[in-house]
């Protein structure tokens, strides 16, 4: 956000507002925490905000300090829709196209309300009046930190704030891990573990608490995992009738799909998820170096994300869907094999 676009907001914010922030369908650890970071820091400049999410999101987040105040769309879409309605700044992020909101795209389109984008994915969508968009940086948590650098706040920030943007940065890191992580991240991290942050408690709370169910449904998934080394590619295959077996819930596939691409020459990783009620299979992809995923998840399954990390869709059947990722393959064997 360049300096002009930073005093605007300034002013913005200078007088107590009505404000929503929402994230993407499907919350992960950095949708909420930045949200929820957001949050405690807007409160402390004496607006009224609330947070709206498009649906519920998984157990191993429901301890994030504010967790009690966000409302799931889902659950009440009537009150979601007056908040949106009624608010004079919409915050979005961690996503960057309208459709990313699920349900909520229409009512968000409508809002007259001014709209700042944070976020961190690739090729964004023009609907912000105020876009804060770096896909170099790690996660929309550590951007959320910047912004409120830029504001000249930095100050304000407290153990809740952190606590929140610590978790996101984890998460979408892989634990300080991905080549997204660099020496500002881990500078933004120190300086958030300084204002209090109990950094190894969010690592319990996050990745130990696996349930004896969640367990089981990994050792299917590592059982269902195959490999085409021709093509450096791994992929792993859920179906409803596995998900049912171990009592699935929200969050339990979280980071399975990295398991294939642990593997040594494996530089491209996919999980295939059956959800059948909802008549789709959901996509992860993940690689290691150039091959894009989100041109991948783009171009073939109505997806994107970054350039390691992305995700996609498929209305085909399960078996069906796998059958069309294996023959889209041998196309890219140059590129996976560089
Ligand atoms: P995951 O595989 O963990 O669901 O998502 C990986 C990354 O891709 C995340 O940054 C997520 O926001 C993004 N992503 C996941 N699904 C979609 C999708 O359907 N469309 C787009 N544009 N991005 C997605
Ligand atoms: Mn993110």
């Amino acid at each position: 956000m360049d300096k002009k676009d930073i005093d605007k907001v300034k002013l913005l914010l200078s007088l107590p507002k009505k404000i929503v922030i929402v994230s993407h369908k499907n919350p992960d650890g950095d949708a909420i925490g930045s949200s929820l970071g957001l949050y405690h820091f807007l409160i402390k400049l004496n607006h009224d905000v609330s947070v709206i999410m498009p649906n519920d999101y998984p157990d191993f987040l429901k301890w994030m300090p504010g967790q009690d105040i966000i409302k799931n769309y889902e659950n009440n879409k009537s009150l979601a829709e007056v908040s949106i309605e009624e608010a004079d700044l919409i915050f979005t992020l961690d996503f960057n196209s309208l459709e990313r909101a699920g349900e909520m795209e229409s009512c968000l389109k409508q809002s007259k309300a001014t709209k700042i984008m944070i976020d961190h994915h690739q090729q964004p969508s023009d609907y912000a009046a105020y876009m804060y968009s770096d896909v170099s940086i790690s996660s929309t948590c550590q951007m959320v930190y910047h912004f409120i650098h830029m504001l000249g706040k930095v100050q304000l920030i407290d153990k809740h704030i952190g606590t929140c943007l610590y978790t996101g940065i984890m998460t979408d890191t892989g634990s300080f891990r991905f080549s997204s992580t660099t020496s500002t991240t881990h500078k933004v991290v120190a300086n958030l573990i300084e204002k209090g942050v109990d950094n190894s408690e969010i690592h319990r709370n996050v990745y130990d608490t696996n349930s004896f169910n969640r367990l089981q449904l990994l050792g299917k998934a590592l059982n269902n995992l195959k490999v085409i080394p021709e093509l450096k590619t791994a992929y792993i295959t859920l179906s409803q009738k596995e998900l049912n077996k171990f009592k699935f819930r929200k969050g339990d596939t979280e980071g399975v799909v990295n398991y294939g691409l642990s593997l040594k020459n494996v530089v491209f990783a996919a999980i295939f998820i059956e959800h059948k009620h909802e008549g789709v299979v959901k996509i992860s992809f993940r690689s290691n170096g150039d091959f894009s995923v989100n041109e991948f998840a783009r171009t073939h399954f109505s997806g994107g994300g970054h350039t390691n990390a992305a995700g996609g869709r498929s209305n085909l059947s399960l078996q069906q869907t796998v059958e069309k990722f294996i023959s889209i393959l041998p196309d890219y064997k140059k590129d996976l094999n560089k």
